[in-house]
């Protein structure tokens, strides 16, 4: 038997990184994704490579009306949700100071209001048993220079999983979210143009290294799966150790 024979996940910012090594594992493991993302060719790309129970949905999650026509598509092709990855993501750059005010509207929109606007359609449609895994980061547990809207949303989704997750365990949904460190993937695109930035960061994390998506796509698959049917509230962090160090010089 597959983890997720069966089951219906939908997956927001699918078309890359982290979304989509997570909807290649759960469709290998039997799921039915329904892959979101803003982007046009990406998803549809994948969902042909995954199979004929693949939907690709476009859709911008920092539109209310948008998310709620992704959540009605998987309804009325599915019956049901049993797995949301509200995954997609979007980062910022400058201090409260260099920013402009729509900057750090965009960079909440994206990244916190999309959890709202996701969880809202689509808890009615799930059934007990159903997980929600949101990617939060570990800029949403302490600041980083010039992060600062990044910062603000991936903190708030921190708690709003924790709040979920509360309100919704007499549903059966558990809800949980995933804090990576850093992982290759374009979004860190802009790590490789600054010379040197790719190597100092790495030099910090005590496994030298950047995770690979499929690393990441392995804990939300874990927390998406019955093995975690006790895990609710709980902010996973993977990120080679980044967090666990004080910051000591070697
Ligand atoms: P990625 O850029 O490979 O994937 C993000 C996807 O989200 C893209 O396909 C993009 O088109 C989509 N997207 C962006 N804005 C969207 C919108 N408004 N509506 C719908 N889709 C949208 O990056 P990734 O690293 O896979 O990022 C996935 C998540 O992981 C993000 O929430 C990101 O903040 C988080 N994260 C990434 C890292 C890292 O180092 N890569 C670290 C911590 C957290």
């Amino acid at each position: 038997m597959k983890r997720f024979e069966n089951k219906v996940a939908v997956i927001t910012g699918a078309a890359s990184g982290i979304g989509a090594a997570t909807a290649r594992l759960m469709a290998r493991e039997g799921a039915h994704v329904v892959l979101a993302d803003i982007g046009d060719e990406g998803g549809r790309s994948l969902a042909r490579d995954l199979g004929p129970t693949a939907l690709a949905v476009k859709c911008d999650v920092s539109k209310q009306a948008d998310v709620d026509a992704l959540i009605r598509a998987a309804v009325e092709s599915h019956g049901r949700i049993d797995i949301l990855f509200n995954n997609a993501g979007i980062g910022s750059y400058g201090t409260s100071v260099e920013m402009d005010a729509a900057t750090w509207e965009n960079v909440i929109a994206v990244d916190l209001h999309s959890v709202f606007y996701a969880c809202h359609a689509a808890i009615p449609h799930m059934p007990q048993g159903s997980a929600i895994v949101n990617t939060a980061s570990i800029s949403g547990l302490g600041g980083d220079y010039r992060f600062a809207a990044y910062n603000a949303a991936k903190g708030a989704v921190v708690n709003y999983t924790r709040a979920l997750a509360v309100d919704h365990a007499r549903d059966g949904i558990r809800v949980n979210a995933l804090c990576p460190g850093l992982v290759d993937t374009p979004i860190t695109a802009g790590v490789h143009q600054i010379p040197g930035l790719k190597e100092d960061w790495t030099q910090r994390i005590p496994m030298q290294r950047a995770a690979e998506p499929e690393e990441m796509a392995n804990v939300v698959a874990f927390l998406a799966s019955d093995a975690a049917s006790y895990v609710t509230g709980s902010i996973i962090v993977a990120d080679g150790g980044a967090t666990a160090h004080t910051g000591q010089p070697e």
